[in-house]
């Protein structure tokens, strides 16, 4: 419920507006987890709160912690059993400020099938609703406070799902982390991850507060892309190239496309080569990613010589990219493996034994 919609809840029950106000600051800003905080609102409307309304949708299920304490990921149950993830990473900085990144969840799965995925494997999924999504930024939130930080920096759609089939709640959600009495966060720092939903990219660019956009491309051939992202290879490579450059000239935000190194894949210096003559244009970062294991699959990370001889060759060819760290393979890292272990495992947890079929 955004403000104007607690305005009339509470105008409703004969609540003055500013109580709306308390109240919104309360969920979004300080991340209230139980009614009993919210010490300035008065017990008779805490009562009815707690009679009338729903205002945490989220249920922790399980927290992991990696071993050097900057990665923090969190299997959350939603009201109707779905289980999703959220992770929370952690950079303390000398030179500038430090960062807590919350990369969260849009849909319980995704019909995008990705072979090398393991929220692909998640067939029976829905979108998330708005709520759902800031519940993750909420826990994720906590987490980042009780580590002595100062609260979230950046929020990024890397989690499970393809954000850009659920963009409405996307958006919704956006306006709450970036309302003035929320955590008001600049869309600057918001970055939606798409395995590139072409004519939805179209529809992302025209938002008035652009975010920045991350592209999953993987490879720069089509057949072989379209071998490992089935869903995506609906639109070819012109296609996606054509509505990035629209995103680029309409947001004038940079362009940033994620690589994921799969060994014996995508990695040689002639799959590089491809690469570069796609990405064409200045204002394009590549994010160089070593695959994330997912337990039954085939697709893993090269060694470290073929991973040097990759970006070695993306030098000589004038590719601006990053080799970025793989975060947290001690914790089940990569997106829909903390839930897929959560049903191997079986644990206390209820599992739907027809997930994953
Ligand atoms: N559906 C969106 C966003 C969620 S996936 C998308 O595909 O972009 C977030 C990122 O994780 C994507 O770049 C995706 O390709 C990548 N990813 C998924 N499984 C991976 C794995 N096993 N190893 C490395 N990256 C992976
Ligand atoms: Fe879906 Fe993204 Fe995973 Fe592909 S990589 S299956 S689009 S979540």
């Amino acid at each position: 419920m955004d403000l104007p919609g607690l305005t009339d809840l509470l105008a409703a029950w004969g609540e003055p507006a500013y109580r709306a106000r308390q109240l919104f600051g309360w969920l979004h800003q300080k991340n209230a987890g139980d009614l009993a905080e919210m010490s300035d609102l008065p017990k008779a409307l805490r009562r009815r709160l707690a009679e009338e309304t729903d205002f945490q949708p989220l249920k922790l299920l399980r927290r992991q912690e990696s071993a050097a304490g900057d990665t923090v990921k969190l299997l959350l149950e939603l009201a109707d059993g779905e289980q999703i993830e959220t992770v929370l990473m952690l950079y303390r900085r000398k030179d500038s400020r430090d960062r807590a990144t919350c990369c969260v969840s849009s849909q319980s799965g995704c019909a995008m099938g990705c072979a090398f995925c393991a929220t692909g494997q998640y067939r029976r999924f829905r979108n998330l609703t708005a709520g759902e999504i800031l519940g993750q930024c909420y826990w994720a939130c906590r987490a980042a406070r009780e580590k002595g930080f100062a609260g979230l920096s950046n929020v990024v759609f890397m989690g499970m799902g393809e954000p850009l089939y659920n963009l409405n709640h996307v958006a919704a959600a956006l306006a709450a982390l970036e309302h003035p009495l929320g955590l008001a966060l600049s869309h600057r720092r918001v970055t939606v991850s798409t395995c590139g939903v072409v004519p939805q990219i179209y529809r992302l660019s025209e938002w008035e507060q652009p975010v920045e956009l991350a592209v999953s491309l993987h490879s720069a051939d089509e057949a072989l892309r379209r071998q490992l992202m089935p869903g995506a290879g609906r639109w070819s490579l012109a296609q996606l190239m054509e509505a990035c450059r629209a995103y680029r000239r309409r947001t004038g935000r940079r362009l940033t496309f994620e690589y994921a190194l799969f060994k014996g894949v995508n990695d040689s210096p002639s799959a590089a080569a491809q690469l570069a003559a796609l990405l064409t244009g200045e204002d394009i970062l590549v994010n160089i990613i070593p695959a994330n294991p997912v337990e039954g699959s085939a697709f893993t990370a090269p060694s470290a010589k073929t991973i040097e001889n990759f970006t070695a060759a993306c030098r000589r060819l004038g590719i601006h990219f990053q080799l970025r760290e793989s975060r947290g393979q001690d914790i089940d890292g990569a997106c829909g493996q903390l839930r897929k272990r959560n049903q191997i495992c079986g644990d206390a947890f209820a599992v739907d034994p027809a997930f994953g079929e």
